[in-house]
């Protein structure tokens, strides 16, 4: 036994990553939850959920499933369970213009990636076990994303998209970047992210608030251009994300076989319809344009253009979000914001997830487009997305029944990433 602990001690010392595989091969029991159904049956109550190493092997009502001797119990009591949350826009190294930029004007790459890893360990505490980022700075969310993986950096599961493909003079131009035009340099660009460890590629076909590369309206690339990156990513396994605003730019990228729409602003409901009929994935925002988030621009400093900008698309941004409701477009939830930015008493993920029902979501509706909608979209809903057995067990507690009244999400008590517990505010 001391030689053992000695052992342990040594590797804990020299590498975490050992720590992490001996905590995660103990079995845990979450018992006395109510797990909520995703496919809107009734939930089961008093339940025991096992959990072995990293996966789920039995979920149960508490006199089907036995807890051996030597598990370990968690008392979950009086809580409601879902799968881990997931918010499918976050950008961990997001620099938005005004105070914030000036501060962070000389990050080095040093500093950008502990930035990073301090922000992955917070979206944890905020349910979010899994993020994908459109876009990110200098690789630093896919060193991230490495780190999490080999148990170097607590943090969610990162889908990276590596750096967004930026065209000269579109929106994302800044002094600095490297640009694509035309079809050729794009592909190679696209492949280029790839191979450094994205598994989906960013364009921008529209401009955006945050700069003022091009109208949100406007359709900045051209067919060949959004054709020509779709295939490579495509032929080499990957997806592809478009920021776009725009009715137009969003028609020709359907056509080209995009995946996601990052946004939306001024959709109208033609292009909408033809999203629904494509299943093409909407991945709203609608916390960057909307009231409830207006003190977290003031706190970063935005300036005057820069808010402006925001006001100006708000409107259309929410009919936009109503119609695509309303078409059974196919919507998984994402901020661009950190995922924990405190928003309106809450995190953006959790207000964003509250905006859905306000635009015409269900309360179930939403709950998916927090958790198995984005699972299918990143096409990983065979093993993460929902609370099933043979599934990662990524598990989050509620105080309150979130099919019933979303605001539920507002109080984050308990979550587990992989079989590990990074939060446990529950008392009894
Ligand atoms: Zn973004």
């Amino acid at each position: 036994m001391q030689f053992k602990k000695c052992v342990l001690v040594l590797f804990c010392t020299i590498i975490c990553a050992s720590l992490w595989a001996i905590e995660a091969s103990a079995m845990t029991a979450l018992v006395g939850g109510t797990v909520v159904d995703l496919d809107g049956g009734s939930p089961l109550q008093n339940a025991v959920i096992l959990v072995d190493g990293e996966k789920i092997v039995s979920i149960g009502s508490a006199d089907e499933v036995s807890v051996e001797p030597g598990t370990e119990v968690i008392d979950v009591s009086g809580t409601w369970l879902i799968p881990g949350l997931m918010n499918m826009h976050t950008h961990y190294g997001l620099v938005l213009p005004g105070k914030m930029a000036a501060e962070l004007a000389n990050e080095t790459e040093g500093e950008l990636t502990l930035r990073m890893a301090q922000a992955a360990r917070e979206v944890l505490q905020a349910g979010v076990t899994t993020t994908r980022s459109p876009g990110d700075a200098r690789h630093g969310d896919i060193a991230l994303m490495k780190a999490i993986n080999k148990g170097q950096a607590h943090g969610p599961r990162i889908f990276s998209a590596g750096e967004a493909l930026v065209i000269t003079g579109g929106h994302g131009s800044e002094h600095g970047v490297e640009y694509a035009d035309g079809p050729y340099e794009l592909m190679k660009a696209a492949r280029r992210e790839i191979s450094a460890g994205a598994t989906w590629v960013k364009i921008l076909i529209s401009g955006g608030i945050a700069t003022d590369g091009g109208d949100i309206s406007k359709a900045l690339m051209t067919p060949e251009e959004i054709n020509a990156v779709v295939d490579a990513a495509h032929r080499l396994g990957a997806k592809v994300a478009a920021h776009s605003g725009s009715s137009n730019a969003t028609n020709v990228a359907i056509d080209a076989g995009i995946d996601s729409i990052e946004h939306g602003y001024t959709l109208d409901r033609d292009v909408l319809k033809k999203m629904a009929k494509h299943g093409t994935w909407l991945v709203p925002t609608i916390v960057v344009s909307q009231p409830a988030t207006a003190d977290f621009f003031e706190r970063i400093g935005s300036p005057q253009w820069y808010l402006d900008r925001r006001d100006s698309v708000g409107k259309e941004h929410w009919r936009a979000l109503e119609m695509a409701i309303e078409e059974g477009v196919n919507i998984a939830l994402g901020t661009d914001q950190l995922p924990h930015e405190p928003n309106d008493g809450t995190t953006a993920t959790a207000r964003e997830a509250q905006y859905y029902v306000e635009a015409g979501m269900t309360p179930l509706q939403a709950l998916r487009a927090a958790t198995i909608e984005p699972a299918r979209m990143l096409e990983a809903d065979d093993e993460i997305g929902s609370l099933e057995v043979g599934k990662y067990a990524d598990i989050v507690a509620v105080n309150g029944d979130p099919t019933e009244d979303i605001k539920a999400l507002r109080n984050i008590m308990f979550v587990m990433k992989g079989g590990h517990i990074y939060r446990n505010v529950i008392e009894h």
